[in-house]
C-alpha cells in the first residue's frame, strides 16, 4: 500500500514543498505540495528529479578510499574514519601542529542542509584553521558584504517584497530560471505575472534576453560589468532631478549628501557609452523607480561576480533607500526568520591569506586563493583539504591550477554524494544521505519573500550502517579535535546542544528527547521571535505561514550607532576605481575595441555542477553551448552547431556554438558547472553530457578588490571556429571516463 509524505525540496533556494508517494519503501512519484504555505503546489523539473537523484546508481552509498593503484574502492565507515584520523595527524605532525595546514571548502549544497549548517560550524571550529573557503566567494558575498557595511549584519539582506511591489527592476538575475536567489520565492513567473496584472511593471537589465527578460515589460541590454555605472547614473539622476525621497528612513541615514557627491561624476550622458544604454533610458529608469507607488531594485550573480560586485550590490540598496523603498511594503524588506536573525555583527579583516594577503570576510578567504595556498611552499602551506559538498574544480576560477594543486595534497577528505571533478582527488569520500535526512531551511528562510517555517522529517529510514550527515560531521569534528578515529559522537552532540541552549537562553530540559540538528533547531525556534517549537512544525507538515514581510528598521540595524550607513567605507573609497573605469571606457582604453566579453548563465534543468547525472535533467539538446550574437558569428565565421575554441588569458575550452540574438553583440555566454570529462569522474550520465568547464577561462588572480569575490562575468575572450578534424566528440570523451564508485579511477597523484 502506498503512503504519502511531504518535504521541502533541498535543491535550490525556492524551497518548494513536495508531495512524495512512497510505495514499498521507494519514492515512486513527486509532485508539488498544493498545501505548502510558500510554494502552493509549484515545483520545477529538478524537484521531480529527486527520485533519480535518490536512486542514482552512481551515488555513493558507502565510503570509498583511494588505493595504491590509484583507484577508489569501498571501505567500512570505521576504516574511512581511521584513514582520516591518521591523515590529519600526519599533516599536523609534519606542519609542526599548524592548523592552517588543513583547509576546508564548503560547497553550495551545504547552505541547504540543516546538518551541514549546524555541525559544519562545529567541524570548522574543531579544525581551528583560518583557511576556510566556500562557494560564497564565487557567488553572493558581495551582496552580504554591502549589506553588512550598510546595516551591520552579514545576513541583514533586503529582499524584494515581490507579492506587493508595483515596480521590479532586476539586474543580472534570471529568477525564472534560477527560481530565485537571495530571494526565496517559488513560482517567480506567477509572482511576476501578478505584478503586471495589478498594473505594475517589471524591467530586466541584462546582457542576455533571459527567460525573465522575456516575461518582463522591458529588457534593457547592458554591457557586462557596467551595472555599477548604470546604478550610479540612476542615483545621480535622482539627485539632479530632485527625486530623492527616503521617507521615514531619512532620519536614520547617514551619508546622503556624500552619496550625492560620489554620484555627481556619473551623469547618464557620461555612462551611456560604456554601459550601452542611452542616457534617456537611464533617466527614465530612475524616474520610473521614483514615481512607482511601491518599487524595488534587485540584483544577483551578474551584479555580484564582476569587477564592481560589492559596489553594484551597495548601489542597489542605495536606490532602494533614496526612493523610499527600503523596509517598506512592496519595496526591499528584511525577512524575520523563525529561528532568529543570526549574527548581528559582521566580522572581517581579522586575518589575511598567506600568499596574496587577501582579508577574510565573515570568517572566509576567497575561493580564488585556494589553489595558491596549496601550491605555494612555505610556512602555513595547506597540505590537507576537507571538502563538504563542494566541487570547486568546476565552480571556482582557474580550474586547471586548482586541479594540479588538489593532486599535490597530502590528504583530501570529502563528504559528497559522488566522485566528482573535485572529489576524484580525495583520499577518502564519505557519502551523505539524501531523502533520509531531516530538512529545515535555516539559511534560506532569511531570504524568503514571506515569513514561513517549514520542517521536514526524514522521508525514508537510513540505509543499514549509514550514519546521518550530522553524525559524520561530528565524528570528523571529534577527529579534528584529536579525540581519535572513534570519538563519542553522542557526547559531542550533548556538548553542542548544551552550549546552544545556554547561548540562546533555552532551558535544556525543554529539549529533552531530541538529539542532533532537531534539538538545535528546536532551541533556535524556541528562542526565535515567534515562540515556535519543533513540535509546532511537526504538527504542520505543510509549514506555518508567519505572514507577509513587515518593516524591521531601526530594530534590525546593528551598525555601531544603530544607523544606516549610506556611504560606508570601503565602498565610498572604491568609487574612485569606478570613476577611473568610466574614464578609461570613455577614452576607449577599456573593452571598447570590439572584443568579446564572457558572461555566465543558468538553466532551469541545471544547478551548478552536481545535477548533470540525472537523465531527466540532461535529456534534450545540449545545454553547455557558447551563445554568440549573429553579427559576431558572421564576423568570426562561426556556424550554429559547429564547435568553437574559446580562449581567455588563462585557458581555453572547446564547445558547440549557439548563434542567437538573445545575447548582445560583443557578448558571449557559457553556463558554469559543466566539464565532466575528467578521467575518473564517477558519474556516467554526466560524462555523456560532459560540456566544458567555463572556469578554465576565469582567472583566479582577478578578484573584485573589496570582497575578494571572483570575477566570473565580463571576462575578455576570443572565439575561433574549430577545425572539425580537431574536434573531440562527446563519445570520445565518455569512453575515457570510468564507471561508478568502486571501480572508478581516482585522479593521478604525484609520488
Ligand atoms: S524550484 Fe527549486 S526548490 Fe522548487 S522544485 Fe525546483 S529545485 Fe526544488
Amino acid at each position: 500500500m502506498s503512503a504519502t509524505a511531504v518535504r521541502t525540496c533541498p535543491l535550490c533556494e525556492a524551497t518548494c514543498g513536495l508531495e512524495l508517494t512512497i510505495d514499498g519503501g521507494r519514492v515512486t512519484r513527486i509532485r508539488g505540495d498544493a498545501h505548502d504555505v510558500l510554494s502552493r503546489g509549484f515545483l520545477c523539473p529538478k524537484g521531480v528529479s529527486l527520485i533519480q537523484l535518490h536512486e542514482d546508481p552512481d551515488r555513493l552509498r558507502t565510503p570509498v578510499r583511494r588505493t595504491a593503484g590509484g583507484r577508489f574502492e569501498p571501505c567500512s565507515w570505521d576504516e574511512a574514519f581511521a584513514l582520516v584520523d591518521a591523515g590529519l595527524r600526519g599533516v599536523l605532525e609534519r606542519s609542526g601542529g599548524d592548523r592552517d595546514a588543513i583547509a576546508a571548502y564548503l560547497g553550495n549544497p551545504s547552505a541547504h542542509s540543516l546538518s551541514a549548517l549546524v555541525y559544519g560550524r562545529v567541524l570548522l571550529k574543531a579544525l581551528g584553521t583560518r583557511n576556510v573557503f566556500s562557494a560564497g566567494s564565487v557567488d553572493q558575498i558581495p551582496k552580504q558584504l554591502a549589506s553588512a557595511l550598510m546595516f551591520g549584519g552579514p545576513l541583514t539582506v533586503a529582499v524584494p517584497d515581490l507579492d506587493r511591489t508595483d515596480h521590479l527592476l532586476v539586474l543580472g538575475a534570471n529568477p525564472l530560471t534560477s527560481n530565485g536567489s537571495l530571494m526565496t520565492a517559488p513560482d517567480v513567473r506567477g509572482r511576476l505575472r501578478r505584478i503586471r496584472a495589478r498594473g505594475g511593471r517589471v524591467v530586466v537589465v541584462d546582457p542576455r534576453r533571459t527567460r525573465t527578460a522575456q516575461a518582463a515589460d522591458e529588457h534593457v541590454p547592458i554591457r557586462p560589468g557596467t551595472d555599477a555605472l548604470l546604478l550610479m547614473a540612476m542615483v545621480a539622476t535622482l539627485f539632479e532631478e530632485g527625486l530623492v525621497a527616503p521617507g521615514r528612513l531619512a532620519g536614520l541615514c547617514d551619508g546622503i549628501e556624500e552619496v550625492r557627491a560620489l554620484a555627481a561624476p556619473f551623469a547618464p550622458e557620461r555612462v551611456a557609452g560604456p554601459t550601452g544604454i542611452p542616457a534617456g533610458t537611464i533617466r527614465r529608469l530612475a524616474r520610473e523607480l521614483a514615481a512607482a507607488p511601491r518599487a524595488v531594485v534587485y540584483g544577483r550573480m551578474g551584479t555580484t561576480t564582476q569587477a564592481f560586485g560589492t559596489t553594484a550590490s551597495w548601489l542597489v540598496d542605495v536606490l532602494n533607500v533614496l526612493t523610499g523603498n527600503l523596509d517598506r511594503e512592496g519595496g526591499a524588506m528584511f525577512p524575520r526568520p523563525a529561528t532568529g536573525d543570526g549574527p548581528r555583527r559582521a566580522r572581517m579583516g581579522r586575518w589575511r591569506s598567506r600568499v596574496r594577503g587577501r582579508p577574510e570576510v565573515f570568517g572566509e578567504l576567497p575561493a580564488a586563493c585556494l589553489a595558491e595556498e596549496i601550491d605555494t611552499p612555505g610556512d602555513g602551506q595547506v597540505r590537507a583539504l576537507i571538502a563538504l559538498a563542494g566541487n570547486p574544480v568546476v565552480s571556482t576560477p582557474n580550474a586547471r591550477r586548482l586541479e594540479r594543486a588538489l593532486a599535490s595534497l597530502d590528504l583530501m577528505v570529502a563528504v559528497d554524494l559522488y566522485v566528482t571533478e573535485t572529489t576524484r582527488h580525495a583520499d577518502v569520500i564519505l557519502p551523505a544521505p539524501s531523502l533520509e535526512r531531516a530538512h529545515y531551511d535555516l539559511a534560506l528562510s532569511a531570504f524568503a519573500v514571506r515569513d514561513v517555517a517549514n520542517y521536514s522529517p526524514p522521508t525514508l529510514p537510513l540505509p543499514d550502517g549509514m550514519p546521518d550527515e550530522w553524525e559524520t560531521l561530528l565524528r570528523l569534528a571529534g577527529i579534528a579535535a584529536g579525540q581519535g578515529p572513534d570519538p563519542n559522537v553522542a557526547a559531542l552532540d550533548d556538548l553542542v546542544a548544551a552550549a546552544t541552549a545556554q547561548r540562546l537562553g533555552v532551558p535544556p530540559e525543554a529539549l529533552a528527547g531530541r538529539r542532533g540538528p532537531e534539538r538545535i533547531l528546536d532551541a533556535m525556534l524556541r528562542a526565535g521571535p515567534d515562540d515556535l517549537t519543533l513540535a509546532d512544525l511537526e504538527a504542520a507538515p505543510h509549514g506555518i505561514d508567519l505572514g507577509p514581510l513587515r518593516p524591521r528598521l531601526p530594530e534590525l540595524l546593528s551598525t555601531e550607532d544603530g544607523r544606516i550607513r549610506l556611504a560606508p567605507e570601503p565602498l565610498a573609497g572604491d568609487v574612485a576605481r569606478l570613476r577611473a573605469a568610466l574614464e578609461d571606457a570613455r577614452a576607449g582604453t577599456g573593452r571598447e575595441d570590439g572584443g568579446l566579453l564572457l558572461v555566465g548563465r543558468r538553466d532551469l534543468r541545471s544547478n551548478n555542477s552536481w545535477m548533470h547525472n540525472l537523465p531527466l535533467l540532461v535529456s534534450g539538446p545540449a545545454r553547455c553551448t557558447v551563445q554568440v550574437h549573429p553579427d559576431d558569428a558572421a564576423r568570426l565565421g562561426l556556424a550554429d552547431g559547429a564547435r568553437a575554441r574559446v580562449r581567455s588569458a588563462v585557458g581555453e575550452i572547446e564547445l558547440p556554438v549557439e548563434v542567437t540574438d538573445a545575447v548582445m553583440a560583443g557578448v558571449v555566454s557559457i553556463p558554469h558547472g559543466w566539464g565532466h570529462d575528467a578521467d575518473g569522474v564517477g558519474w556516467a550520465t554526466a560524462a555523456r553530457h560532459a560540456g566544458a568547464n567555463s572556469n578554465v577561462l576565469s582567472d583566479e588572480q582577478a578578484v573584485e578588490p573589496v570582497s575578494g569575490t571572483a570575477i566570473l562575468n565580463g571576462i575578455p575572450v576570443t572565439l575561433a571556429p574549430l577545425a572539425s578534424d580537431g574536434a573531440r566528440t562527446v563519445s570520445d570523451r565518455a569512453r575515457r571516463v570510468s564507471g561508478r564508485a568502486g571501480t572508478a579511477a581516482a585522479a593521478p597523484r604525484p609520488a
